[in-house]
């Protein structure tokens, strides 16, 4: 029985999305990142490359391993938001310039997480496409200024944000006047302690229903552990996700961040090969 309580939370506080809602917008948004397109039903987009930028030998290395097998989108963080200020914190503009080196001689469009607004010159010259991370998802400046500049933005799901909340920073990108967003599910914090986080592939149907907006989902991060990553990211597929957003790393132990939830490049090939038989299984390619 619906209370009126409940009416005040289900009605009187469904926030209005009305530029991410399909209200205004029914078709499927397309973003188009380097040349290379998501969402609208174009087969699924997959970034995929190390956590950090480590070196410029080691990015192009795995720039052309994960390329080989069939990844669109190099990533690599260089402005790392560690939860410890002690961890590597990324190799920053030199960084950057790395990365996209290695995409660009490999084909490839990058992206790359932006921590701060004074870095956006370096992010508009070097990156196609700009990662906003869980932990900023509600930096309602970065937000803003994300959404005045045309690049297209894949704005991660924040720890703790409920999907509602997750779609309004997408929104404030939108009112500044970019329409380039992307969603990207990595988890969220609850209970379990089985996985780094608890991937909740609700989100896909979910975010289709409510915005019109790509959605990408990100294993890696959502398990922590090489071994999950693979089932998760098929899951994904099959669900109707329009990208993934996968680490990969050639030596994991010897990884500056995140190497228990890396997968090797010959994995990375096996996981693509099974993600493009479960594509076609619910009528879309990678
Ligand atoms: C990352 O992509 O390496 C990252 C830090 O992601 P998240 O913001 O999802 O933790
Ligand atoms: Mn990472």
């Amino acid at each position: 029985m619906i209370t009126e309580n409940h009416r005040f939370i289900f009605e009187e506080h469904i926030p209005e999305y009305k530029l991410a809602g399909r209200a205004n917008h029914p078709e499927d948004t397309l973003v188009e990142a380097g040349g290379v397109k998501i969402g609208a039903g174009c087969p699924i987009a997959v970034m995929a490359g190390p956590c950090a930028v480590e070196s410029a030998e080691s990015i192009e290395r795995i720039a052309e391993q994960v390329k080989a097998a069939g990844a669109g989108i190099l990533r690599g963080g260089s402005y790392k938001p560690r939860t410890s200020p002690y961890s590597f914190q990324g190799l920053r503009e030199e960084g950057l310039a790395y990365l996209k080196n290695a995409g660009r001689a490999n084909g490839m469009p990058v992206i790359s997480e932006l921590v701060s607004e004074k870095d956006m010159d370096l992010f508009t010259d070097n990156v196609d496409l700009i990662q906003i991370g869980a932990r900023n998802m509600q930096n309602f400046a970065l937000l803003k200024a994300v959404g005045r500049i045309g690049k297209p933005v894949l704005l991660k799901r924040g720890t703790g944000a409920t999907i509602d909340e997750w779609i309004m920073a997408a929104e404030y990108i939108l009112a500044e006047g970019n329409p380039n967003v992307i969603l990207c599910e990595r988890g969220i914090r609850t209970f379990e302690y089985a996985t780094r986080n608890t991937m909740d592939l609700a989100v896909v149907p979910i975010i289709k229903e409510k915005t019109h907006l790509p959605i990408v989902i990100d294993p890696s991060h959502a398990t922590g552990n090489w071994k999950y990553v693979e089932p998760v990211a098929l899951a994904a597929v099959a669900a109707g996700a329009d990208g993934l957003l996968i680490e990969v790393h050639d030596d994991p132990d010897a990884a500056a961040s995140d190497g228990m939830q890396s997968i090797k490049p010959e994995r990375f090939a096996e996981l693509m090969d099974k993600a493009r038989l479960v594509a076609k299984a619910v009528g879309r390619e990678i």
